[in-house]
C-alpha cells in the first residue's frame, strides 16, 4: 500500500478570464493583445480626472453566457464597486470590480466524477501592465503599458471543493474549454487571456475544519497549477509535521525553481475599502434577457464528448480528444462525417495522419489543416472501397497535404490503384517463395506467423499497391496447397 499521508488537501480557484470583446469595457479603446504600448488609450482607461465609465452591453452578454454556461444564477441586479489600492499599473488608484453584488453566483462544473461549485462570477476591468526591463542591461527604469488597463474580465470563483493538485489543474482546463467553446475568451495563456490564483490548505485526514490557506497567485498554465499546487502542499505538510502553523499569506510561483514564494503576509494584506461605484448606475438586465442569452448557447464540450459517443459509436477516450484535446478537431470530424466518411476512419484519421501532419506544420489547431474535411472524407472513400490499400492511402494523403488535389485525382495521375491483377500477384508470390526457402519451410513446420514476412515482401514489390489479405491467402495457398 501507498503510503498515506495524513493530510488533505483542500484548494479553490479564481480564475480570471479576459472577455473577447471588440473594445474595452468602459470605453471605446480597442480591446486586442500586441499593440505598440500605450496605443489602445483614452482618457476614461487612463483614469484622467472627469472622465466617465461607459459599460460595454457586449462585455455583460460574454459575462451572462459564461455564468449560465457554470450553472449560475444571473442576478437582475448587481452592484458595479471600487476595489482600492495603489499599485503603478492602476491609473485611477482603484479597479472597478464587483463585491458584495456580483452578477451571478451559485453554479457547479462536473469534472468527469465529481463536481467542483461555483461561488461567484463577476464582473471588472483588467489593470495596465508594468514591465521592470529597459532596452540596456543598465535600464534599471520600470515601463508602463496601458492597453491593457480596462480591458473586460470575468472573475469565477470555485468553492474549496478541489481535493488534489491534479485535480485542479483539470478544473482550470475545464472552465477555458468551456469558455473558449462560448466563444467569450481566446483561451489564450500565454497572452494572459486566463489567469489563475489557487487557494490551498492542508487539515488532518478526516477532519470537516478547514486549515489555514495560503493563495499563489497569477498562474498561468495548467501545468504550472499542477506543479505550484504539488509544491504548496508539501511545503504546508512539511510546516504542520514540524508541529509549525501554516500562515495565511499571499505567494508566487517561481516556474523555473518550481518553487512557491511568499509575497506578502496577512500583516500586509490590502484593504480594499470596497464602496459602490458612483460614477455607474447598478446593472440591470431583465429576466427575458437572461433567457434569450441561455437560448443562445452553442453546444457545451461535456454535451458535444456525450453525443460523440452516442450518435457516432465512438470510445469516450475518441471523443475526448475530439472535443477537448485537439483544438479545432471536432468541427473538422463533423465536417468529413457529414462529407461521406464513416466516424471510426474519420476519426482515425484526424488523430492519426492529420494530427501527425499538424505538428510537423508547427501547429495543433486542424482549423490550419490544408486538406479540407471534404477530400478527406473521399481519400477515405477509396480505402474503404478498396481501390487502394492503407499504405498508400498515407502517401495520397500527403499528396494532398501539399497540394489541393483530389484523392482520386492523385491515385489516377500516379497509378497507385490497388493491384487487382491475379496473374502479376501469383508471379510475384512465387518468386518470393523460391528466393526464401527457409521461410517455407518454418511455416510448412506450423510457424504461421512467419508468413507476415513473406507478405511484407510481396507488397514491397508492388510498391504497397497490392491488398495484403489478399497477398496472404495466395501464399498460405502456395505453401500450404488447398
Ligand atoms: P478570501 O477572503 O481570502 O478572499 P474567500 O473565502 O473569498 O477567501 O475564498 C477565495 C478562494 O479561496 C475561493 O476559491 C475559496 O474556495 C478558496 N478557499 C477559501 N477557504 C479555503 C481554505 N481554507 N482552503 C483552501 N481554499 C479555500
Ligand atoms: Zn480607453
Ligand atoms: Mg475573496
Amino acid at each position: 500500500m501507498a503510503e498515506m499521508s495524513p493530510f488533505e488537501p483542500v484548494i479553490g480557484l479564481e480564475i480570471h478570464a479576459q472577455l473577447r470583446t471588440e473594445t474595452k469595457i468602459f470605453c471605446g479603446c480597442r480591446n486586442r493583445f500586441g499593440a505598440p504600448p500605450n496605443t489602445d488609450v483614452c482618457p476614461v482607461c487612463l483614469g484622467l480626472p472627469g472622465a466617465l465609465p461607459v459599460l460595454n452591453a457586449r462585455a455583460v452578454e460574454f459575462a451572462i453566457r459564461a455564468a449560465l454556461a457554470l450553472n449560475c444564477t444571473v442576478h437582475e441586479r448587481s452592484i458595479f464597486a471600487r476595489k482600492n489600492y495603489f499599485y503603478p499599473d492602476l491609473p485611477k488608484g482603484y479597479q472597478i470590480s464587483q463585491y458584495d453584488r456580483p452578477l451571478a453566483t451559485g453554479g457547479w462544473i462536473d469534472l468527469g466524477g465529481t463536481r467542483v461549485g461555483i461561488t461567484r462570477l463577476h464582473m471588472e476591468e483588467d489593470a495596465g501592465k508594468s514591465l521592470h526591463h529597459g532596452f540596456a542591461d543598465s535600464d534599471r527604469a520600470a515601463y508602463l503599458d496601458f492597453n491593457r488597463a480596462g480591458v473586460p474580465l470575468v472573475e469565477i470563483v470555485t468553492e474549496p471543493d478541489l481535493r488534489s493538485a491534479a485535480d485542479a489543474a483539470a478544473c482550470f482546463t475545464r472552465i477555458r474549454d468551456l469558455v473558449v467553446a462560448l466563444g467569450v475568451n481566446d483561451g489564450n495563456m500565454e497572452e494572459g487571456s486566463l489567469r489563475c490564483d489557487a487557494n490551498v490548505s492542508l487539515r488532518p485526514a478526516g477532519s470537516a475544519a478547514f486549515g489555514t490557506k495560503t493563495e499563489i497567485k497569477n498562474i498561468n498554465s495548467f501545468r504550472y497549477v499542477a506543479q505550484a499546487l504539488d509544491y504548496e502542499i508539501a511545503r504546508q505538510a512539511a510546516q504542520l509535521e514540524r508541529g509549525q502553523a501554516v500562515d495565511q499569506e499571499t505567494r508566487l510561483f517561481d516556474s523555473d525553481r518550481g518553487e512557491t514564494q511568499s509575497m506578502r503576509g496577512k500583516e500586509e494584506a490590502h484593504d480594499y475599502r470596497y464602496f459602490p461605484e458612483p460614477d455607474l448606475p447598478p446593472l440591470d438586465v431583465s429576466a427575458a434577457a437572461i433567457d434569450a442569452i441561455r437560448q443562445s448557447l452553442p453546444e457545451l464540450p461535456d454535451a458535444r464528448e456525450r453525443r460523440f459517443v452516442s450518435s457516432y459509436g465512438l470510445s469516450a477516450y475518441d471523443a475526448e480528444v475530439l472535443v477537448r484535446l485537439m483544438p479545432g478537431a471536432a468541427d473538422f470530424f463533423e465536417a468529413t462525417v457529414a462529407a461521406g466518411a464513416s466516424a471510426k476512419a474519420a476519426s482515425n484519421w484526424i488523430q492519426g495522419e492529420v494530427r501527425r501532419a499538424l505538428k510537423d506544420a508547427g501547429t495543433e489547431d486542424a482549423a490550419a489543416a490544408t486538406i479540407s474535411p471534404e477530400r478527406l472524407a473521399g481519400l477515405i472513400a477509396l480505402v474503404e472501397r478498396g481501390a487502394i490499400s492503407n499504405t498508400v492511402a498515407k502517401t495520397v494523403f500527403e499528396r494532398m497535404w501539399t497540394s489541393d488535389r483530389t484523392a482520386q485525382a492523385i491515385v489516377d495521375a500516379e497509378g497507385l490503384a490497388q493491384i487487382d491483377d491475379l496473374a502479376l500477384l501469383e508471379r510475384l508470390v512465387g518468386e518470393v517463395i523460391a528466393a526464401h526457402p527457409d521461410s517455407v519451410a518454418q511455416i510448412r513446420a506450423g510457424r504461421h506467423n512467419v508468413i507476415g514476412f513473406l507478405v511484407g515482401l510481396v507488397m514491397k514489390a508492388t510498391g504497397g499497391k497490392a491488398n495484403p489479405r489478399r497477398v496472404s491467402e495466395l501464399l498460405t495457398r502456395a505453401i500450404n496447397g488447398d
